[in-house]
């Protein structure tokens, strides 16, 4: 594209005259040479030759149609019928006047009758025939995106509803394609990884619009919109294209989402159908598996709410909606109780929508990768609230934070952590991190690896929600861990269920052989706190003791413990 525009600015052109006529080829050649570069082959070979070495420097070839070896017909169905080279013109040498015509319906730009007269018509015919393949190549170029060859959103738009227009009557599906947690395949392989697997399913798209009639265009980064002639049968195709683009991407930590929009026959606007088919999409956010999923219109409203605190969340941060509470975890190792450390949690006052709990907000930021600032703003809140309450107690009570999967995969966790510790003059092992045990089976390899360089720089990692995720006992014998936080799910039916007591006693046994202590979750009742302790746990968080406190109400609990001198910190 550079160079067409500089060509275009005034650097002089390439043509390749191709003629087994000797003098012709002269004679054309002495016509052209003022204002062009000249060059020549004697047959349809030969210039095929010099055309696909010179492919990018040449701006036209003017080619008789009746030589030997290959004839002009031959190269110009060649040259039209390929990717590259159909960029280029080609004007006819003819001297009988059907051939004209002929030439003209396989792709010729023009034609000059044999024996030449006027030199001035003739280099007007090429001078013209160059300038429009250039403005065309251009137009096409501002059209689509250079990455995947698909049109830019505007231009797609634009066609799109041309082509409602045009064909009013014709029903029109709307897919929107999006790439799970594409942000960490870029972070992990690269930028140029990632563009490759852009320009794979963008290929695959184009093949797919190509074979069905319609439209596409990469809408921004990983996102792309397929518009089509409505089919009945999409339910039954989008398997097929999904197995095709998977196939050749060929890596399984990639996978795609398809959100659709069938036409119904209600008369919205091509806009509305996208958006609709984003909502769509947006349902299988956290989905580790290729699929799809179409509108409908109980989706709207909740999608739209997702929509809104994904927009909301910046200002949020800015304006410290966002709290972090503080859960407390209770050794039960001795006679009585003792607060041992806190987890913090955060909770979101929303203006509008009051609390928002983590629960509905994580897996939708960490799709996108928001969960980063998120989190980083949680370690930075919970640290200076282990400084604080060190100056106005004098004791340092640990607290744990949560780390998303996806803050395993910055490179810069590790430098991140180490700040915020030694900006609160604290050491890294007062800081606990809690990593989910799924993260753990997402990326075996990666995230054990991190946790290694994290426990290298003295911090101590919690496995969390250990039990909901598939660790192989196996891996577990490798990992690199220093607690184990058993899921609370185990915990509801402790006391009803004998056989999920024999579990959580395995678990526990697991912990023993691993030599790490066992912290258990969600415990609420005074018998479930009792059974745990006869079973060998050692830390119990949970409702019994108290839900996640505001860091105020956290700190009374801190007096009274003190009161009682019965701390088991410091
Ligand atoms: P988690 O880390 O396993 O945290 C424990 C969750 O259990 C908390 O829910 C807590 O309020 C709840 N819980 C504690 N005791 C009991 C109990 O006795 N009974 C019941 N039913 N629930 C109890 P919460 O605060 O809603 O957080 C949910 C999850 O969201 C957390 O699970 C954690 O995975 C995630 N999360 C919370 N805050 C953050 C954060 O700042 N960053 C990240 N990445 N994740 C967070
Ligand atoms: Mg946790
Ligand atoms: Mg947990």
């Amino acid at each position: 594209m550079q160079e067409l525009l500089e060509r275009k600015k005034g650097l002089r052109r390439t043509i390749l005259i191709v003629d087994d006529d000797y003098i012709a080829r002269e004679i054309l050649g002495k016509m052209l040479k003022s204002q062009y570069e000249v060059c020549y082959a004697q047959n349809g070979e030969i210039a095929l030759n010099i055309i696909r070495r010179d492919r990018l420097k040449l701006s036209l070839v003017i080619l008789d149609l009746h030589m030997p070896e290959m004839d002009g017909y031959s190269l110009l169905k060649l040259l039209r019928s390929d990717n590259e080279l159909r960029r280029i013109p080609v004007i006819v040498l003819t001297s009988e006047k059907g051939a004209e015509v002929e030439s003209l319906k396989i792709g010729a730009a023009d034609f000059i009758a044999k024996p030449f007269d006027m030199p001035e018509v003739i280099c007007a015919r090429v001078g013209h025939s160059i300038e429009l393949a250039e403005d065309s190549i251009i137009i096409h170029e501002t059209e689509r995106d250079e990455l995947t060859g698909l049109f830019h959103k505007e231009f797609f738009f634009q066609y799109g509803k041309r082509l409602d227009e045009l064909n009013s009557n014709m029903p029109m599906d709307a897919i929107v394609v999006d790439i799970n947690r594409f942000h960490v395949v870029n972070e992990l392989y690269g930028r140029c990884y990632g563009n490759s697997v852009l320009k794979t399913i963008g290929d695959s798209i184009h093949e797919i619009v190509s074979r069905e009639g319609g439209l596409a265009c990469r809408r921004d980064n990983d996102h792309f919109c397929i518009y089509l002639p409505h089919s009945d049968e999409l339910a039954l195709k989008l398997p097929q294209y999904i197995e095709m683009i998977n196939k050749r991407i060929n890596d399984s930590n990639i996978s795609l989402r398809f959100g659709v929009y069938s036409d119904d026959g209600s008369s919205s606007c091509m806009e509305h159908r996208f958006d609709c088919a984003r909502l769509a999409c947006h349902k299988l956010r956290g989905s580790y598996v290729s699929c799809f999923e179409f509108y409908n219109d109980e989706q709207h409203s909740k999608e739209l709410y997702a929509e809104r605190l994904i927009s909301d969340m910046d200002k949020a941060l800015s304006e410290r909606q966002f709290r972090v509470y503080y859960q407390p975890k209770y050794s039960i190792r001795g006679d009585k109780p003792q607060l041992s450390s806190a987890e913090a949690l955060t909770r979101w006052f929303h203006p509008e929508f009051g609390m928002v709990s983590p629960g509905q907000l994580i897996s939708l930021f960490e799709d996108n990768g928001l969960i980063q600032k998120l989190d980083r703003f949680v370690w930075n809140e919970a640290a200076a609230q282990i400084k604080q309450w060190k100056e106005k107690y004098g004791i340092e009570i640990p607290v744990s934070v949560n780390v998303s999967r996806v803050d395993m995969f910055n490179s810069r966790l590790v430098e991140i952590l180490n700040d915020i510790t030694e900006q609160n003059g604290l050491k890294n092992e007062k800081l606990l991190l809690e990593i989910t045990e799924s993260a753990y089976t997402d990326n075996s390899t990666q995230i054990i690896e991190t946790v290694g360089k994290l426990r290298a720089n003295g911090f101590k990692i919690e496995m969390d929600d250990f039990g909901s995720g598939y660790s192989s006992l196996n891996m577990l014998t490798s990992l690199p861990i220093d607690a184990l936080k058993l899921d609370m799910k185990f915990i509801s039916g402790i006391c009803e269920n004998q056989k999920t007591e024999r579990l959580v006693g395995i678990m526990i046994e697991i912990a023993r052989l691993l030599e790490v202590p066992v912290i258990t979750e969600g415990v609420e009742t005074k018998e479930q706190m009792e059974l745990l302790k006869k079973l060998g746990c050692d830390i119990i968080q949970g409702y019994y003791f108290s839900k996640p406190l505001p860091p105020e109400e956290f700190g009374a609990l801190i007096e009274k413990e003190l009161e009682e001198k019965n701390h088991a910190y410091n």
